[in-house]
């Protein structure tokens, strides 16, 4: 679709006129430890100003928990207690998904 070209032009204005803000790549970086709960203070600050600034980023992140859901689903019989494992698969793909919008 169109409007995926559109949204990155938008995103390249957005990072030049907000100096200090992560980069898509880095926000790609931070959305696993997000999940998890493993970023520091400023980093998780960081991590949701870009989301709010970046609808990509964030259509990017809510695949990733819906990802993650789905896998918590299927594994829940067997893991029960256990956090859901990640798998780097899924996500890898849900990126690539949203990298040939
Ligand atoms: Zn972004």
């Amino acid at each position: 679709m169109g409007a995926g070209r559109l949204g990155r032009r938008l995103k390249a204005v957005t990072m030049r006129r907000m100096p200090g803000m992560i980069t898509c790549a880095e926000f790609e970086r931070f959305v696993v430890d997000h999940y998890e709960g493993a970023l520091s203070e400023p980093e998780r600050r960081r991590f949701e100003r870009h989301m709010a600034l970046c609808p990509p980023c964030r259509v990017s992140w809510q695949s990733y928990r819906k990802a993650v859901a789905l896998g918590r689903g299927l594994f829940a019989e067997e893991d029960r207690d256990a956090p859901a494992p990640v798998d780097e698969g899924l996500v890898a793909a849900v990126l690539a998904a949203r990298r040939d919008e």
